[in-house]
């Protein structure tokens, strides 16, 4: 078996892991390590769970040199800001034998702070797009000595809409720099940012995309309503008690509220609910207080949890299936089973998922195992607002076919389709600092 020896790693970088207790590399980290170290572009395709952080960060931090230079020459971009803080706290693991400065950057933080630590100076940056920008508009930050850019996630980041940022940072990136892209799953999307921003990528490619972690046994239940659903819950987390880490997954905000409403009398002091209403301190909280283990439940949207590094997830609960790409359920179900664990998935799933539920098993190429709702849990008849059926009047008439209806589903016009990017005036800023970079489409 490879040990972190063999990886020809520095004495510090060696000790650091000793003293995080990890001795062999990952598969991931022993097939992106000499990759990344030839400089060669890369993408790497990993589910989640697998150090996929550390697969990027280990060459970076072998390669990076002392310098007192005050501007990054290292960007890793990520989704969202609790990632930001997992991968600068990752830094600050591996890098305490040597001198590395890794500052994060995120929108909600206060930013004259984060200015402050960038003109300081910085090895490297760990931002989210919008926030890049701004420092970068500010002047605070300049991109003229990164050499490493890494872009976590980025299927999740064009999912949350940041296309335009992502290729706005992209444009005014130096040309010669190194291209590093770490993701669970490949779409159309990122290839075409792969196509466009990549030179001769080397794919790092660990298993076919799809394929749910062996490690994580998968069940589901049957269910009928909302009520239903959370009576279910109420009687496993009465009853089952290898329930002690459950991270519930559902569709929006108001769920994830409403089901906290339903359980509070009981369960209050053992939920926790993150999405992204809640303050970033109430955010930052809620995942302390869930790994920690002060929390049982935390309740979260799929924006919001995604990459998050969660120890010892017992059970993944779809609480609600996801509505658009079966893809989703992996990323879910990836938070349990975690490195060397094993994990539990369960999901509620409803008549409308049952298309859903065909669409996962396929891509799988597998049967979610159904169990059969205990007798001691209600079927509730009664529905939410949004579950019941919606009854036309007859008396509405259909409107005339030549008039446009006014409501919000009309092709936008095309200069309304732009992301708001805060004006003509930002707009010009970006671009002369494009051109002073000298680099459009790089190849
Ligand atoms: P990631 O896929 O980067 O989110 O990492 C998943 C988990 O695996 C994290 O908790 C890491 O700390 C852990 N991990 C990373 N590398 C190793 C390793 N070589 N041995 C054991 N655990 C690891």
């Amino acid at each position: 078996m490879t040990t972190f020896k063999d990886l020809n790693l520095t004495k510090q970088l060696i000790n650091a892991l000793s003293d995080i207790g990890f001795e062999n590399p990952t598969p991931i980290q022993e097939k992106a390590f000499p990759v990344i170290m030839s400089g060669k572009d890369a993408v790497g395709i990993a589910q989640t769970g697998t150090g996929k952080t550390f697969a990027y960060l280990l060459p970076i931090l072998r390669q990076l040199t002392y310098s007192e230079q005050r501007q990054p020459r290292v960007l890793i971009l990520v989704p969202t800001r609790e990632l930001v803080v997992q991968v600068v706290d990752e830094v600050a693991k591996l890098s305490k034998y040597m001198h590395a400065r890794c500052v994060g950057v995120y929108g909600g933080g206060n930013i004259n702070i984060q200015k402050q630590k960038v003109y300081d100076g910085v090895d490297i940056l760990v931002a989210t797009p919008g926030r890049l920008i701004d420092l970068t508009l500010s002047r605070t930050l300049q991109f003229s000595s990164i050499q490493k850019l890494v872009i976590d996630e980025v299927d999740e980041m064009l999912n949350l809409g940041f296309r335009s940022q992502l290729i706005k940072i992209l444009d005014i990136l130096p040309q010669k720099r190194q291209n590093l892209m770490f993701s669970a799953t490949l779409n159309e999307d990122v290839e075409m940012m792969i196509e466009n921003y990549f030179y001769k990528p080397e794919y790092i490619e660990l298993i076919s995309r799809g394929t749910p972690l062996e490690k994580i046994i998968q069940q589901a239940y049957h269910v009928p309503n909302f009520y239903t659903k959370v009576n279910l819950l109420e009687h496993l987390l009465k009853h089952e008690k290898s329930f002690s880490k459950v991270l519930v997954f559902v569709k929006n905000k108001k769920i994830a509220d409403d089901i906290f409403k339903a359980l509070e009398t009981e369960f209050s002091q053992e939920i926790g609910v993150i999405h992204s209403n809640k303050s970033q301190p109430q955010r930052f909280s809620a995942v302390k207080k869930f790994d920690e283990g002060t929390h049982r439940l935390l309740i979260a949207t799929d924006i919001i949890a995604r990459g998050l590094d969660l120890k010892d997830v017992t059970h993944v609960l779809n609480f609600d299936m996801p509505s658009k790409e079966a893809s989703a359920y992996i990323h879910r179900i990836g938070r349990t089973g975690r490195a060397d664990k094993t994990g539990i998935a369960l999901s509620f799933i409803t008549k409308l998922n049952l298309p859903m539920q065909k669409e996962i098993e396929t891509l799988m190429k597998k049967k979610i195992e159904l169990l059969k709702i205990p007798e001691a849990v209600e079927i509730s008849e009664n529905l939410t607002q949004d579950e019941k059926p919606v009854t036309r009047d007859k008396s509405l008439k259909k409107a005339p076919k030549h008039i446009t209806p006014s409501g919000a589903f009309h092709e936008k016009k095309d200069k309304n389709k732009k992301v708001n990017l805060g004006g003509k005036r930002r707009q010009e800023n970006l671009r002369r600092i494009a051109e002073k970079n000298v680099r459009n489409k790089p190849f």
